[in-house]
């Protein structure tokens, strides 16, 4: 009698001791994480299905314009309806992920009205309270677009937007339902000091080996800002993105950065979107620390797209290998400029502290309307569609990557991914060559240079 329960007890502690063991070794030795990248939800708490586009899917005053069918999972020309950012959720949650960069426009279009801004409010609270329940065990960090703020491109004139976005977001940022395994990302008090200050914040991912930099690039987007306090936080975001990369390499690590609006082009117009010494100072940074930043991940323009970074000390181009960095960029799960909702699952190796490789995956809009079945589909796998022998994404795989694109003769790249910036929803012709130099060159004389130079060799 006392034996078998000596041998119950036995077997109850060692199978506890080797539960804490495999914890342990699990904490320490994840090679391999998983993280997700989507972006531009543009949630609209007020989408109709039974409007059309011209009316973005609203029930406008006076107009009966209703659309030819029914859309309840999301049109093409229209923000999205909260069931595609709950499906895309539930889809993402499938793929096992670690942790997640939401890289903003969270709102829809047009939120902002006579009222001012309590439903762009309101379609932030709805994005951020509905991934925190599909994801309460895996740390999210989302940061500010656009779209996110009191009025369109109208950044706040005090922190009390800030502090009001914090409420919805830190939740997620610091993970408080998370395992005991998962990395402590930061404190709220380390959290609020920046995010008040600017919406921009750090936090540790992989066992503290590695920092997620969230960055409020609207302070460095060109737009005619008259109000003194936008350029000094602009200044003030400058100088600790700084201090945050120093002391990354003093404590041996490597960084991520994230933010909305990347530095460079746009493949729509051609403009370029920062403020041309913002562009230069952050290239020079991010040239300056290039060893130790794996990558930067952004969003704004809906389509899928890598961007290549180039610049010396001097702040010239140059095509050294020493001062490149590259950046990339995801499409988005609102399909109002002509995609299919999508996201991106990458594999980042902790121990290497690279990014190794990335899936994406896609909602065919049209399908699923037609055929009432909503059903999301791997579309590529990064190494396989563009094969290389370079084992990890990093600018020089970009830079080749970019060569090809406009090399091959067959176009065989290109035409693949020209395809996968849309998710596989192309209907308009690319210039292939304008849109080569756009992803080339983060500058845009640069680009213009690059552009007229292929001009006169006849491309
Ligand atoms: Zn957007």
């Amino acid at each position: 009698m006392w034996t078998g329960h000596l041998g119950v007890l036995f077997l109850l502690a060692t199978s506890f001791v080797l539960q804490a063991e495999s914890r342990k070794y699990e904490k320490k030795c994840k090679k391999i994480m998983k993280f997700l990248h989507v972006s531009d939800i543009h949630l609209d708490p007020f989408y109709n299905q039974s409007m059309d586009k011209d009316t973005y899917c609203h029930k406008s005053n006076g107009s009966k314009r209703t659309a030819d069918y029914k859309a309840p999972y999301g049109r093409i020309g229209c923000d999205s309806p909260e069931w595609l950012w709950e499906s895309t959720l539930r889809e993402m949650k499938s793929k096992g992920a670690d942790f997640m960069l939401l890289t903003g426009d969270s709102a829809a279009h047009g939120m902002t009205d006579t009222q001012g801004s309590p439903k762009v409010l309101r379609a932030m609270s709805l994005v951020s309270s509905k991934a925190h329940e599909v994801f309460p065990d895996i740390p999210i960090f989302p940061c500010f677009g656009n779209n996110d703020l009191p009025g369109h491109y109208i950044l706040p004139n005090s922190s009390e937007w800030y502090e009001t976005v914090l409420s919805y977001w830190s939740p997620l940022i610091l993970c408080s339902k998370c395992p005991p395994n998962v990395t402590k990302t930061t404190t709220q008090e380390k959290l609020k000091k920046t995010f008040l200050n600017g919406g921009y914040y750090s936090a540790n991912i992989a066992n503290k080996k590695m920092v997620v930099l969230v960055l409020n690039t609207m302070y460095w987007y060109d737009i005619k800002y008259t109000d003194p306090l936008v350029d000094k936080i602009a200044e003030n975001q400058f100088v600790w993105l700084e201090e945050q990369l120093i002391l990354a390499k003093r404590r041996k690590r490597k960084a991520l950065i994230m933010s909305h609006i990347p530095p460079g082009g746009d493949p729509f117009d051609f403009s370029y979107f920062w403020i041309s010494k913002y562009t230069k100072r952050f290239v020079n940074i991010v040239g300056k620390f290039h060893t130790i930043i794996v990558g930067q991940f952004y969003a704004h323009t809906h389509k899928h797209d890598f961007r290549l970074q180039i610049l010396n000390s001097t702040g010239a181009a140059t095509e050294e290998k020493s001062s490149k960095s590259f950046a990339l960029q995801t499409a988005s799960v609102s399909p109002v400029y002509a995609n299919n909702p999508a996201f991106k699952v990458f594999k980042l190796n902790t121990k290497k502290k690279a990014v190794l490789d990335y899936d994406q995956f896609y909602l065919d809009l049209v399908v699923a309307t037609e055929f009432s079945n909503p059903v999301w589909q791997f579309d590529y796998t990064f190494s396989k569609k563009f094969p290389s022998k370079r084992k990890v994404i990093d600018a020089d795989r970009i830079d080749e990557l970019n060569q090809q694109l406009i090399s091959q003769t067959d176009g065989r790249f290109w035409n693949s991914y020209i395809k996968g910036t849309t998710a596989n929803y192309q209907t308009s012709q690319y210039d292939r060559f304008p849109l080569y130099c756009v992803m080339r060159y983060v500058f845009k004389e640069d680009f213009e240079k690059c552009r007229e130079k292929l001009k006169v060799l006849g491309g």
